[in-house]
């Protein structure tokens, strides 16, 4: 908001966040700025989605559910021909795997709830720049809309960021043991994850991500939704919840997100389940998701 008046319009890849997405379908066009969403997969698709009123260009990278990445540095060499600002939402690899700003993003911004704080007690958010792109947010929207954090949030993110290494590796290491299980397994038809074997973009991976992180979503083979119900409750040592990045191992199937008010209808597989890989031993969980895929038919 610090970076766009009405009349302006902003560049964004397709399937952000989902309140995200809300803030440029929803909230931005009443107050007349508009955003087109490109498919991120080409660096292109956001120049040829230029007009003379774009003032910002928008990135996450892996995006949610499907973690299709983005070439940041192709993005960032559009945005600075045309002189315009980019954010980005670099919440999936965290600051210790992947660092847009030296990229060259402008503005790049955490959800600090997920593994930053890493024990699902505290809602936070960071934005990282350049001092004087701060000060500019800070002498300006901030002090009227900008989230503030109560001293207890704050000491509990502090907590949480003295263990952050040892977590975020420990989670590295058996997602990927999980990720291997899971591709290997009949009742999986793909899992989705920047360091999976079958991911789409191993050349940006490769470019881009220092490590994976433990979000991923798989798509199972299911007849209908009750059986991938059937399987979601069928699993013993991950709780069915939002949010993600924290101790304990989560799931969210999307077929949640079609009975939901407060969801816009999700561009997801009604099979799609979102995994996220917390501090439990590996095996167990293997094992957890081995007797819940046997209960499909
Ligand atoms: C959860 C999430 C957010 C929002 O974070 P909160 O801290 O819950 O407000 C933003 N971006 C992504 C990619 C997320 O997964």
């Amino acid at each position: 908001m610090v970076h766009l008046k009405a009349g302006d319009h902003v560049v964004s890849v397709r399937k952000p966040y989902s309140w995200t997405n809300k803030l440029f379908t929803v909230f931005l066009p009443r107050f007349g700025i508009e955003t087109t969403l490109v498919d991120g997969h080409e660096a292109q698709n956001y120049e040829k989605a230029l007009r003379p009123s774009t003032k910002l260009l928008y990135l996450e990278s892996p995006n949610s559910w499907t973690f299709e990445q983005q070439d940041i540095a192709a993005v960032v060499a559009i945005a600075q021909k045309h002189e315009l600002v980019t954010v980005m939402d670099n919440s999936w690899a965290g600051p210790l795997y992947q660092n847009p700003l030296e990229m060259g993003v402008d503005l790049v911004a955490h959800s600090a709830t997920k593994y930053m704080a890493g024990h699902s007690d505290t809602i936070a958010g960071v934005v990282c720049g350049r001092q004087a792109m701060i000060r500019k947010l800070f002498a300006s929207e901030y002090m009227t809309l900008g989230g503030v954090i109560s001293p207890f949030n704050a000491w509990l993110l502090l907590r949480g960021l003295r263990t952050l290494p040892v977590r975020m590796d420990y989670i590295s290491r058996s997602t990927t043991k999980i990720i291997d299980f899971l591709e290997h397994h009949p009742k999986v038809e793909r899992v989705y994850h920047p360091f999976a074997r079958g991911y789409a973009q191993p050349e940006l991976t490769q470019k881009q991500l220092r490590q994976g992180t433990g979000l991923f979503s798989i798509v199972v083979k299911a007849p209908d939704i009750p059986a991938v119900e059937r399987f979601c409750d069928a699993l013993q040592r991950f709780l069915l919840a939002v949010s993600w990045g924290a101790y304990e191992s989560l799931i969210f199937p999307a077929c949640t997100l079609y009975a939901s008010e407060i969801y816009q209808s999700p561009d997801l597989p009604w099979n799609m389940v979102r995994v996220s890989i917390g501090l439990e031993d590996p095996d167990l969980l293997i094992a957890d998701l081995e007797q819940a895929l046997c209960q499909l038919p």
